[in-house]
């Protein structure tokens, strides 16, 4: 499990990588879960969890409501007490297990939402999962103790959330893809402009570690250079 360490203490750990990458924020003693990872990797998940000596969650942020991120969030709430925080405009997908459907933004992701995803997303329908969290634009996470808030950052979803630790690192969910060399672009996004501004809204923030739900971490510099390209396309 690959970890980052903040300059205030905390450990960033993932705690699941591949599929769908699943983030722990622990200060040793609080512990704030990030996305869940498809069904299919529960019991690696639980496993994981277990080594980490997590016993009890916090919160649950859930970046969007896409099954491979949320399709746990039951089991989380059922099995740790996690409070589970969604964006309001996602809350009724979750509440109902529904997926939104994605759009492509190129020819070839575009071509697989026309005759593929658009049947396959009535069977990706998970076990839905109550909220207790609403958020709008911006949530301080003080509460559980630590100096991080979560940040509205639409565009890949309407309602994709993204965490800020520390003004060091962000976990940005879909709204940045590290899976694609010398590119950050995801092949799916519901509006690109909004998927842009989220960009200098999360350059805006200092933070020099990018990390995304799909592959590995994203620099300043990366980023940087496909905002402003993507700036003037828009
Ligand atoms: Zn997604
Ligand atoms: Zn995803």
């Amino acid at each position: 499990m690959k970890i980052w360490k903040t300059s205030q203490g905390y450990k960033v750990i993932r705690v699941i990588a591949g599929r769908s990458n699943v983030f722990l924020l622990t200060d040793g003693k609080n512990n704030i879960l990030i996305d869940t990872g498809p069904g299919f990797m529960w019991k690696t998940l639980e496993m994981r969890l277990k080594q980490s000596g997590v016993n009890t969650i916090d919160y649950l942020i859930l970046t969007h409501t896409h099954y491979d991120h949320a399709e746990n969030a039951w089991r989380i709430r059922e099995k740790y007490k996690a409070k589970v925080i969604v964006h309001r405009s996602e809350a009724e997908y979750l509440a109902s297990g529904d997926n939104i459907l994605p759009q492509g933004t190129n020819w070839f992701s575009r071509l697989l939402v026309r005759i593929f995803i658009k049947k396959f997303n009535s069977f990706a329908r998970y076990t839905p999962c109550s909220y207790d969290l609403l958020i709008d634009s911006f949530y301080d996470l003080k509460d559980p103790g630590f100096n991080a808030y979560i940040l509205h950052t639409p565009g890949h979803t309407p309602g994709s959330l993204s965490v800020i630790i520390g003004h060091e690192i962000a976990l940005v969910g879909d709204t940045m893809f590290g899976i694609f060399r010398g590119s950050v672009f995801p092949p799916f996004a519901n509006d690109v402009r909004s998927l842009v501004k989220s960009w200098g809204d999360l350059l805006e923030t200092g933070c020099n570690i990018f990390l995304p739900s799909h592959g590995s971490e994203n620099s300043r510099e990366l980023v940087l250079k496909e905002y402003n390209k993507r700036l003037t396309s828009i």
